[in-house]
Formats: C-alpha cells, structure tokens, sequence
C-alpha cells in the first residue's frame, strides 16, 4: 500500500473513515469491517428520516418505574413506520446473509416473514415488550393490546416464547432493524430524563443488556445497550449481568495500548469488552470499537467467558 485512495468528494463520517483504516491496520478483520460498514450506512439512512419522538412521560408513573427498575420506552413510543421498518428488517438480513452472518435457510424464512402483511407486526411488538420489561399495561395504553403469540404457553419464559416459532437468528435481525428507531427515543430522552440514579446492569431506556462499555476520563464506567445504544453509568466492577460485586471475582485485562479492556466475570463467565478514553486520542466510535475489539473477543472466549 503505497497510494492513498483519492480523497473522496464528500466528507465522510469519522465512523466510516475509522472502520476503513481498520482494514488496513488489521486486515484479518476485513470482512467484519465490510459488514459493519454495510449496516453503518443502512442505519444511518434510516435513521436521518426516523422523526425525533416527542414522549410525554408521566413524572409519576417516570419515578415509579425507574424504582421498579423497569425502563422507559413502551413499544408505542417508538416512532415506526411500518412500511420503512419492513424494508430497514429485510436489508438487514440481506447484509447478514452477505457476510455469512445468517445461515440461507433462516434468511429466506425471515425475508418471508416481513412479506406476510399480518405476521411481523405482532411479532416486533411481543419480542419487544418480554425482552423491554417495560410495563405496558400500567401507563395505560390505549389500545390496551398485550400481545400474546399465538400456541405460546402462557407459563413459559415471555422472552423465549416471543420468538418460540421464529427462524434462529431473527433476534440478531430484530436488534439490528429496530435500532434506527430506538435509539431516535433514546436520544430524545437522553435530554429529557435524568438516569444518573439508574444503577442497573441492564438499559433505563429499552431493558437490553449493554454490549460495550465506556471508561471515562473521569474513571467512570459506562455502559451501552446493545439494542438502543444509550449510555448510562455503571460501577467499574461489579458484573452487569449478576451484579458479583466480589473484585477477586472480577478478570480484567486491556489491550497493549490501553485503549481497550475486558472485564470477566468468574461468577456467570459473562464478559464485557470497554473503550478506555482515559488513554486514547478520540472519543468513543461504538461501531468502530466494537469490531476493532473482536480479537479481545477471542482472547476472552478462549478463556472461558462468553459474550
Ligand atoms: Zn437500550
Ligand atoms: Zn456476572
């Protein structure tokens, strides 16, 4: 590589230019770099005709769900045009497909599922609220629906039964096209809404659980969900997922650089992978550093952790 590319004629995001150094810099990663770019754009075009929402939210019924410890977004604040989430969820699964993230088989089901005009909707909608926890039914919503799947059982895990019948992969699929929209709600309430109090392991806003975290310059840890991508703060070491609180119990290792870390936790062998802004020149790129960490995620897996 002696040439540089010709400089392109429009500025292209910082995220874009990152990601494209990654390829050079570690050209193992190559093709998880083309995926991520692929998705990058495809969100971002959705997501600049997604309407910032306006959620009127109850201070009421805020406090009590914050103490709950139940987040805050209900599926009806989402602002989802169904025609443009049909087209987000199926340009996702063509990307998946593409880089051999999605097994043929399972892409033809959940393409055919998005083309079934009464299939999709009530299916977002019940994988949403059991994996959210937000109580729906307590703000009074007015359409008053709690959907249930059809053939569920009642009694067994809302979250598996959501998605009981759906092809495997559908829930990397459902993340990945909702999040244009979600996190159109995150950010409009990340400005409305104080979370400093929030100190749970899972996200204030739509329930997830984080897949990265943020080391502060002020040594704060912050975590962000995997689904909508809010932030919120987080104790440095104790484990999201079971809140082990025990340092002895807690693995954690970074990068030669400093830029990156792992924290392991030997309790529920879950691990989280942060960015470390203390020592690094840029702040956090989450679609970059999520793919320039995935040799931590090896090193981690080859430990025993799980992602
Ligand atoms: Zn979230
Ligand atoms: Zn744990």
């Amino acid at each position: 590589m002696t040439e540089r590319p010709p400089r392109p004629p429009r500025a292209e995001p910082r995220e874009v230019i990152e990601l494209k150094q990654i390829k050079t810099s570690q050209p193992e990663l190559s093709a998880a770099v083309d995926m991520q770019l692929a998705l990058v754009e495809m969100q971002r075009r959705v997501q600049g005709r997604v309407p910032l929402p306006w959620i009127q939210v109850d201070p009421t019924w805020l406090r009590a769900q914050q103490a709950a410890g139940r987040p805050l977004v209900r599926f009806r604040d989402i602002p989802l045009d169904w025609s443009d989430f049909r087209l987000t969820f199926r340009q996702t699964a063509d990307i998946l497909l593409r880089f051999d993230a999605l097994e043929r088989a399972d892409h033809h089901r959940i393409v055919a599922l998005a083309r079934e005009g009464n299939v999709l909707e009530p299916l977002v909608t019940a994988w949403y609220d059991a994996t959210s926890g937000v109580d729906a039914t307590a703000a009074s919503d007015p359409r008053g629906t709690k959907s249930v799947p059809l053939g569920s059982d009642p009694n067994a895990d809302p979250k598996a039964a959501a998605l009981a019948d759906a092809p495997p992969g559908i829930d990397h699929v459902l993340v990945l096209a909702l999040r244009p929209f979600l996190a159109r709600c995150a950010e409009a309430l990340t400005k409305q809404i104080d979370v400093s109090s929030w100190n749970h392991g899972h996200c204030p806003f739509c329930g997830w659980e984080p897949d990265f975290a943020v080391i502060t310059p002020a040594a704060e840890r912050r975590l962000i969900c995997g689904r909508c991508v809010a932030q919120w703060s987080f104790a440095s070491l104790t484990c999201p997922f079971c809140r082990n609180d025990d340092r002895a119990l807690i693995t954690s290792f970074a990068t030669r650089d400093g830029r990156y870390r792992v924290y392991a936790c030997d309790v529920c062998r879950k691990y989280l992978k942060a960015y470390d802004a203390r020592y690094a020149s840029r702040p956090l790129l989450v679609a970059v550093d999520t793919i320039a960490t995935l040799p931590l995620d090896a090193a981690a897996i080859q430990k025993g952790y799980t992602g």
